[in-house]
Formats: C-alpha cells, sequence, structure tokens
C-alpha cells in the first residue's frame, strides 16, 4: 500500500480507541527494528526523522530506506513523518520528498532555540498547513513549548518553563487547522525530564485532560515521551556507562493520555538508550569481536524489543489489517471538498 498520511493513521486510532507511537529513526537498523516489531505485533507504524536525522543520513538514503520498509511490508499501513519542522522550508523539502506528514514546530523560532510568540506561531503553522493540504499532507502543530533539547533542535530548561494554555489551544486549533497537536504539559526531550518518579506537580494530566475536554476531537500528541526504564538504564551503566538516575514518563501516565485524546505518542530516547546497552554489553564481554553485524545484531534487536513492547502497551498492535491506505491524493481531494474539515469542535469551558 502506499505511505499512509499521520491523518488517517490518528483517525482510525480515535475510532479503535487507541494510541500510536512515532518512533525516530537515523538509519537502516532502527528502521529494520520497527517494521519487525511491526510485524511481530500486526501494528501500524509512524516513522519520524528529525532535522537531525536527515542530516545525519541524508534525505535520500533515509527516504529510500523508507519506500524500502514499505515494499518489503506491504500489509502495514506507515506514516512517514517529519519530526519538528523548524521553518516552511524545511516543511515543504520534506513534502516534496514524499514524506505524507509534517510536524511544523512554530512554538520556537526558526532556530529552533527561542520560543517564538503565539502570533508567529499561528502565522508559520498556518502557512504550512495551507500548503501541505493542498497536496494532502497532513501537519502536526506544537502549542506550549516542550523542555529540553535533542538533536540541537529545544528550548532547553524543565518542562514545566511554557506549560500549553487550554484556551490557547482552543484558539491556535481554530486559527490554523492543524490535523493533529502537541502540547506543553511538562515533559523533556532527551532521557533526563524528571528528577524523580513523575507525579501530578511535575507532570501535568490534569491539563491535558483540560485540553482534550475543550478540543474533544482533536488529535493530541505527547513528545518527550519515553519512559525512560530502569533495566534499560541499568545494562548501560553496568557496562561501563554513566548514565546519571532519572526517570522518564511512565507508561500508565501514557495510557491514561490515550484515554483522554492522545494518539501519537513521540518516543526515542528509550530506543537509544536500548540500541546503545546492547553494544555495550557485547563490548565488555567479546572486547576481541570487531565485526559491526556482532553488535548492530544484538542492538537491533533490542530495539525491536522495545518497540513491540510500546506497540502493545499504546494498543496499537493487532490493528495493521483494519483499514487500506488512502493515497496521498485523495487525501488531498477530502481536504478541499472539506471532508477532511480540519475546523475543530470546541466544547464549551
Ligand atoms: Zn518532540
Amino acid at each position: 500500500m502506499p505511505l499512509v498520511s499521520t491523518r488517517q493513521l490518528l483517525d482510525e486510532a480515535a475510532k479503535g480507541g487507541y494510541g500510536v507511537g512515532a518512533f525516530n529513526v537515523n538509519d537502516m537498523e532502527q528502521i529494520q527494528a520497527i517494521m519487525e516489531a511491526a510485524k511481530e505485533t500486526n501494528s501500524p507504524v509512524i516513522i519520524q526523522a528529525s532535522r537531525g536525522a536527515r542530516a545525519f543520513a541524508q534525505d535520500n538514503y533515509l527516504f529510500h530506506l523508507i519506500l524500502a520498509a514499505n515494499e518489503l511490508y506491504p500489509e502495514i499501513p506507515i506514516a512517514m513523518h517529519l519530526d519538528h519542522g523548524n521553518s516552511f522550508e524545511t516543511c515543504v523539502s520534506a513534502i516534496k520528498l514524499g514524506y505524507s506528514s509534517v510536524m511544523m514546530d512554530g512554538s520556537l523560532k526558526e532556530d529552533g532555540k527561542t520560543p517564538a510568540s503565539f502570533e508567529e506561531n499561528v502565522a508559520i503553522t498556518k502557512k504550512v498547513v495551507d500548503y501541505a493540504h493542498e497536496r494532502g499532507v497532513a501537519v502536526e502543530g506544537e502549542i506550549g513549548v516542550l523542555g529540553g533539547i535533542e538533536d540541537g533542535h529545544g528550548a532547553g530548561g524543565s518542562g514545566l518553563d511554557h506549560v500549553t494554555d487550554p484556551d490557547q489551544a482552543v484558539e491556535f486549533a481554530e486559527k490554523t487547522g492543524v490535523d493533529s497537536l502537541a502540547i506543553a504539559i511538562g515533559t523533556s526531550h532527551g532521557a533526563y525530564k524528571f528528577t524523580k518518579k513523575p507525579d501530578g506537580s511535575v507532570l501535568k494530566m490534569d491539563l491535558l485532560i483540560a485540553i482534550h475536554k475543550r478540543l474533544p476531537k482533536t488529535h493530541l500528541v505527547m513528545h518527550g515521551s519515553s519512559s525512560v526504564p530502569k533495566d534499560l538504564q541499568d545494562i548501560i551503566n553496568q557496562y561501563g556507562g554513566k548514565l546519571k538516575e532519572t526517570w522518564g514518563v511512565p507508561v500508565e501516565e501514557i495510557q491514561l493520555g490515550i484515554k483522554n485524546g492522545v494518539r501519537k505518542i513521540n518516543v526515542d530516547t528509550d530506543n537509544r538508550l536500548a540500541i546503545t546497552g546492547a553494544i555495550r554489553k557485547v563490548f565488555a564481554e567479546s572486547p576481541e569481536k570487531f565485526d559491526p553485524r556482532d553488535y548492530m545484531k544484538p542492538a537491533r534487536a533490542a530495539m525491536q524489543k522495545v518497540v513491540a513492547q510500546r506497540m502493545v502497551q499504546f494498543g496499537q498492535a493487532g490493528h495493521a489489517g483494519d483499514y487500506k491506505a488512502i493515497s496521498i491524493a485523495d487525501m488531498a481531494k477530502g481536504y478541499k471538498d472539506g471532508s477532511l474539515s480540519t475546523r475543530p469542535l470546541v466544547a464549551a469551558k
């Protein structure tokens, strides 16, 4: 089947009441790990690449790997998504390559570091929505600013510096027409999210629920949602790593989010931890080995295990065969004739 729009994928997830993990990739082994996990659990998937990933792998290598995945697993709906587009031009370049959805992160200025004003965010996001929808491509926007930095992108600081205001979320959804909305509820990018198991004072699930109540049909997106499990940290440290003690977003909080409108959950750090732990283990236990396959194979298997776990936990497992992909050209028709209207349903306070 053709690459699927995240809009269709998330509409289906909303119907089925489940969430879909969006896993970041930089290389072939990560794509293979995700696809094998999807096959193992019969899951639709979102594969996403940041600007850093596109620079690392080069656009053509990365995009053709996705096309290869699409050829090898025709039964699995795959969306290829741009993570944290920083400008109109970045989003256009992804759309021209063939990405089936893009994120325009207008919560930050083009430098990817400085928080932008609400008006700037609305203007740039709307511009991307107009361009993308005309071409059948879905758009994710962000309102509020995530904490931390990943791949050089982020405002840094705590996730609590710029949490999303529900009224602004409503206004943003109305003014931009995004297909999905990333919100800031205290999470951060990277491994160091929380200094203890997060409670409601640092991870604002009540805020997420309040936003969902106002925008009951809008697909919400949780960024910075790795769980940073202790066992993955331990493997790294057991074999010579030096991770400081840290906590991520507990899976049960993500599941509470999924009950309250969260349809896309971004996971990157957990996979990085799994890969690094597996490689460190081989280096420590078999220092005589030098064939990269000797450590890339266990690294890929470790990532597959984490991804498959998340697919089951998020509820997407078992849903790969529920629907056929709508072509991007037909998505464009749907945006034009209003059947894919993005005017949000807004509930009173
Ligand atoms: Zn993010």
